[in-house]
């Protein structure tokens, strides 16, 4: 079950997709590497514009695909890491007498399950049969929250969802959640309103519903039927339900209360049993939405049993769908994905197997995948260049002469509590108990979809672990949480061009070493300022520092109101002061942390660029997106990071080693004139 977290700051890393250009086990090539030279574009002089000359003939020669609003090699690379996890899958499902419990024995048998179409499409709807049965079953209200209790275990969270996450006041508890999971469609604006296109979508979603019950045998006059009850029964729930904006914010959806609290506010629901069997402590849980939870209490108490039923029985399908035949894998795409999501065409059996094992697997991928993609050499790498980015970054705050020197300690305590996990976890999660079987693929997916809820609820009441991490190590994303100050670099996201073992140093600190260095400054900075050392949402920055903070960075606010996309629409510099000021000093420590590390390390000059150019090539190569003008017109009214291109030049024409790197005479394009370079940190 995952629930977004409104209270949360999980940052992405780096904010964009990015991962690998290559999925091959290639050999390790005889010499080092350097930055790409045929993405150059040597036309163009790099100080009057680097942007185009870092990665200019690869954008003129990879058209982004249609389905896309951005290209680059690191968004293609994070588009086919799956292609990767597939390889690791593909070789241990090839054999079939793995020792039972092993972790390819789990990984083979499910993949070779899911991948077994013919023997997922023949059985149709029949690996569901025992939970329909148990639903057809019901006679009374009781039987109706058994049912709930079930669809839970399964990770299906209706009409409620109750998970465990950290405790938004205190982030060092792990709390249960209580989540309202009511309604089938993405909102309650899709229930509510009258404009064409939600009038559109709730004829739609009930033909889909009807359509869905049909397939798994009941009759179409009384699916007709049942869909009518369902939608109206969600649309009563959905009146209670938060707007999508309010349900995102932050105050609007905490509210703490005791257990019996929770009984008070919704008593038609047995919570002791709800606990007793869920093995959960009657200690204080959050309510996202209390007024959903009173109202959903009054329609168990009132609405039929049968349509109770009926509500169940759909949003069990509704979530099983993908993972059964041809026929629920089709309608469900058709509506969720095609017209709901605008979904071009179905991912692959192959894409969405993999999918599968690596959302319920992923500690058993992960390891498979560590073996093949991330030594041992490649882990040490990484960590250096992490301890000399943090080390870099620690002088560096020592330095600034603005700061108050309370403030300043804070800070330095912040960083060092900062737990940087790089590759995998140190402990892997311990499948040995789940059963996997070759010719069972629903079965399978339950189990997987048991163990993971099994084991969110037993970390609630107790300290939350900072080392339980939310992606798997395959995945091609990373993140920090700012309030367990746990930053999480997953082996999927270390990989080329965002880290290659075989690249020189330069380049690694050009590509990952800003990245993270952006995001480690986000701990600190006026985002990281909102929550202290131990998690709780306090500023610890003075009022003076905040006053400093805000007359430096107008300089970033005016640089950028002066960046256009197009003739008459040019950054918001307000919009994106925040990330720009974290862009500069990412690229300042990223810089600081590569001089540090080639006094021991020195980086040779490669294909006639020295170190310190392939430095700032390297980061104009990883960040050069090719993206779509009207995607960049939309980007510039909402979004709090600035379009690839001013991520590049930005921060560079406002930093003297760029200059000097490239041999920049003043007034160069690519060189602001001293008195507007911006210096906040
Ligand atoms: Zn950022």
């Amino acid at each position: 079950m995952s629930t977004a977290n409104p209270m949360m700051s999980i940052l992405l890393i780096g904010a964009a997709a990015f991962a690998t250009d290559g999925f091959s086990r290639a050999a390790a090539p005889a010499s080092l590497l350097g930055v790409r030279t045929e993405d150059l574009n040597k036309r163009v002089q790099a100080c009057s514009d680097f942007y185009e000359y870092a990665n200019g003939t690869w954008r003129a020669e990879n058209s982004i695909p249609a389905s896309l609003a951005r290209w680059s090699r690191r968004v293609a690379a994070h588009e086919s890491n799956w292609h990767r996890q597939e390889s690791v899958l593909d070789e241990v499902s090839r054999k079939h007498d793995w020792p039972k419990g092993s972790v390819e024995q789990l990984l083979g048998d499910h993949y070779g399950s899911c991948m077994n179409e013919a023997a997922v499409d023949a059985a149709g709807v029949a690996p569901l049969a025992a939970v329909l049965f148990e639903i057809d079953a019901v006679r009374n209200p009781a039987g109706v929250q058994r049912i709930i209790r079930r669809l839970h275990e399964l990770a299906v969270p209706v009409p409620f969802g109750v998970t465990g996450d950290i405790d938004y006041q205190d982030s060092r508890k792990f709390v249960a959640h209580i989540v309202a999971g009511g309604i089938g469609l993405p909102d309650r604006d899709y229930y509510l309103k009258d404009e064409t296109r939600f009038v559109d979508a709730r004829t739609r979603y009930r033909a889909h519903v009807a359509k869905t019950l049909t397939l798994s045998g009941v009759g179409p006059a009384q699916a007709g039927r049942a869909a009518s009850d369902i939608v109206a029964l969600e649309k009563r729930l959905a009146e209670a339900s938060l707007d999508s904006a309010t349900a995102a914010d932050a105050a609007a959806t905490d509210h703490i209360m005791s257990f019996a609290q929770l009984q008070q506010l919704a008593p038609h629901i047995d919570w002791e049993r709800y606990f007793e069997e869920a093995q959960l402590p009657r200690a204080d849980l959050s309510v996202a939405e209390p007024k959903f939870m009173r109202q959903l209490d009054q329609e168990l108490a009132k609405a039929p049993v049968e349509t109770w039923k009926v509500y169940l029985k759909w949003r069990l399908l509704d979530s099983a769908s993908p993972w059964l035949s041809r026929a629920f894998a089709e309608e469900s795409f058709g509506f969720r994905d095609q017209y709901l999501g605008k979904a071009a065409e179905m991912k692959s059996r192959t894409q969405r197997c993999v999918e599968s094992a690596d959302a319920l697997f992923g500690d058993a991928l992960g390891q498979k995948y560590v073996q093949a993609y991330f030594p041992p050499a490649s882990k040490a790498k990484v960590t250096q260049i992490v301890r000399n980015l943090q080390a870099a970054l620690k002088a560096q705050i020592a330095a600034v002469a603005w700061m108050e020197p309370a403030t300043k300690q804070k800070a330095i305590e912040k960083l060092a509590a900062t737990d940087i996990q790089i590759g995998y976890p140190d402990h892997w999660k311990d499948y040995s108990a789940v059963g996997i079987h070759r010719d069972t693929f629903w079965a399978n997916v339950a189990a997987g979809r048991k163990f993971n809820v099994e084991e969110n609820r037993r970390q609630i009441g107790k300290p939350t672990d900072r080392s339980f991490w939310r992606l798997s190590p395959a995945s091609p994303d990373s993140y920090i949480i700012l309030e367990i100050n746990s930053m999480v670099l997953t082996a999927g996201t270390l990989q080329p061009p965002f880290f290659n073992p075989d690249a020189t140093d330069a380049v690694n600190y050009g590509a990952m070493g800003i990245a993270i260095a952006h995001d480690l400054t986000h701990a600190i900075d006026a985002t990281g300022g909102a929550v202290d050392i131990s998690g709780q949402p306090k500023n610890w920055w003075t009022e003076k520092d905040h006053k400093e903070f805000e007359n430096r960075s107008q300089c970033l606010v005016d640089q950028f109101d002066g960046y256009f996309i197009e003739p008459g629409a040019h950054h918001d510099g307000k919009r994106v002061r925040d990330e720009t000021v974290a862009d500069l000093r990412g690229v300042r420590i990223a810089y600081l942390a590569l001089e540090r590390s080639m006094q021991t390390h020195p980086v040779p000059t490669l294909d006639g660029f020295t170190p310190e150019q392939q430095f700032f090539i390297s980061w104009g190569q990883t960040s050069g997106h090719a993206m779509r003008l009207e995607a960049q017109r939309q980007l510039i009214k909402g979004d709090p990071h600035p379009v690839p291109k001013f991520r590049v030049i930005g921060p560079f024409s406002d930093t003297p080693e760029f200059q000097k790197a490239f041999s920049c005479p003043a007034g160069a394009p690519m060189v602001r004139p001293a008195e507007k370079r911006c210096v906040i940190w």
